[in-house]
């Protein structure tokens, strides 16, 4: 069948388009490790934190870049980052023994999320700083540092609720934090706990795109921190959160094409670009087009550092002067809290075909050796193409000797389930691939890759290797392997070898 192709090729710097540009390596790889298997890159993970880290360098601000573990389990990138200026945020108590495995120390240790009495325990007793979400919190977290005579305990407060002072904006509601009205509240709470709890100083976490609404908690922030300051503490930290995003494609131009062309589809004037006609929130009634896209902004124009330094660079909405500025001028370190931007590039998750078989739809369906939750990209709303790696090693671009070219494909999971779909969306290949080839789905290292793993009817869960290159610099070397858990930051050196 002839086909339009609709692609959403993958954005890759250089380091993942080598990883991914070695067929023979990753076909080796999942013969000996089997399928589905994830690709962590330490290396890449360690230039990230310091590219976070040179945009408060850039602003003069003092403060640190916290890895927000949640985004991804891996032993590897965890202990690649002991060996940078970044610390670690972590949200279980099981994070944050992973934390302390890795060799991080507590004063490079962010306790974030909500809290049971293990993790608060050891978050006060390993010196970890706790971004507490309410009074409760701090109440149970002074009456430990009493209990058990620990030593004063650095704490930051997550606030919510931000206005903005001029034209009103609709405060965001979170499940998380403390409301800024009800501040007052909470340092009646600190003043009582004076000998326990050192208030660090405020925070928040904001789970939206918009620099509108973070440059005004930002500048809540500001204002909370006088607050503090008027009351006796010596707050020296605003901590900004996660938030900054990633750029999942490579060209801005096949996201608007698709985009408006599953709008079409939804409205009937195409036809469909999904299994089964799945809208992805949008639907017709009546008629007119209702709901909303609930996709991830697959291609943005500002992510990552950039978004930070650009939230910096920002008008406070009420203050008027930029927000980097305001905080220089404070004396206030930054601390941010970084998931899926700071795992950008970091990560590769990789497929064998099993069976193609055409289909009335017209096409194809290709079923693999993983499932929808080994690579969450449904769950998260991220649609990219997979990169084809033939068997053979012959070029996946290359059209076939029968003439077939591009090829629409709905790519299924492995389990005996309707809905275990890898994604929804029809997906066009350069060719039909064929039993023993590989898909690698690219940057999968923020939540993609081990988030919604699960052992559901005894499919194997992905294992995961880390791996690096030869020569020390992105594009140099052969590239080499270790499992996860085999990896230090002295691999990647040979300090290790005898
Ligand atoms: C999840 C989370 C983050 C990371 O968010 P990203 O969007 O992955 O950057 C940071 N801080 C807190 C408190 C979080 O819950």
């Amino acid at each position: 069948m002839s086909v339009a192709p609709l692609y959403l090729e993958p954005r890759m710097e250089p380091r993942m388009a080598s990883l991914l540009g070695s067929a023979a390596f990753l076909h080796t790889l999942v013969e000996a490790l089997g399928s589905p298997l994830n690709l962590v890159l330490p290396e890449q993970f360690a230039e990230n934190a310091e590219r976070f880290r040179s945009v408060l360098d850039g602003s003069r601000l003092g403060g640190r870049v916290y890895f927000a573990h949640k985004a991804n389990r891996s032993s590897a990138l965890v202990r690649r980052l002991t060996a940078t200026r970044a610390g670690v945020d972590t949200a279980s108590l099981s994070e944050l023994q992973h934390a302390l495995a890795a060799g991080f120390t507590g004063d490079r240790i962010m306790a974030t999320g909500p809290k049971d009495p293990e993790f608060l325990w050891l978050a006060a007793r390993c010196g970890a700083t706790v971004h507490a979400d309410g009074a409760a919190e701090l109440e149970q977290a002074a009456g430990l540092v009493r209990r058990y005579g620990l030593p004063r305990l650095r704490v930051m407060v997550r606030l919510s609720g931000f206005e903005t002072s001029g034209a009103k904006t609709l405060a965001r509601r979170s499940r998380f934090g403390t409301a800024m009205r009800d501040l007052d509240r909470l340092l009646d709470v600190l003043e009582r706990h004076r000998d326990a709890l050192d208030p660090v100083g405020v925070g928040y976490h904001l789970d939206t795109t918009s620099l509108d609404e973070k440059a005004a908690a930002l500048e809540g922030c500001l204002r909370a921190m006088e607050e503090l300051r008027s009351r006796g503490f010596e707050p020296r930290a605003i901590d900004a959160g996660g938030g900054y995003g990633v750029s999942y494609l490579a060209r801005a131009e096949q996201w608007e094409r698709y985009t408006s062309e599953l709008t079409q589809a939804v409205m009937g004037r195409r036809p469909p670009l999904t299994w089964g006609g799945h809208g992805y929130g949008l639907r017709v009634e009546n008629g007119t087009l209702k709901g909303t896209l609930s996709l991830y902004p697959a291609h943005r124009p500002l992510t990552g550092p950039a978004y930070l330094e650009e939230l910096l660079s920002r008008p406070a909405p009420g203050l008027g002067r930029p927000l980097g500025t305001l905080l220089l001028e404070g004396l206030y370190d930054l601390y941010v809290e970084p998931g899926r931007a700071l795992t950008d590039q970091c990560g590769a998750s990789l497929a064998k075909v099993l069976e193609v078989r055409p289909s009335d739809t017209g096409a194809h369906l290709v079923r693999l050796a993983m499932n929808a939750s080994d690579v969450g990209l449904e769950d998260h709303g991220v649609l990219m193409d997979p990169v084809l790696l033939p068997r053979d090693g012959s070029s996946a671009g290359a059209c076939r000797p029968d003439g077939g070219g591009p090829v629409a494909v709905h790519l299924l999971g492995n389990l005996c389930l309707e809905a275990d779909l890898i994604t929804r969306r029809t997906v066009y290949l350069p060719r039909l691939p064929r039993p023993g080839d590989l898909l690698a789905f690219a940057n999968t290292a923020g939540y993609c890759m081990d988030f919604t793993a699960t052992h559901a009817q005894q499919q194997p869960v992905a294992r995961k290797v880390a791996v690096h290159q030869s020569a020390p610099h992105a594009g140099g070397g052969a590239w080499r392997w270790c499992l996860d858990e085999q990896y230090w930051p002295t691999t990647r050196t040979g300090d290790d070898a005898s």
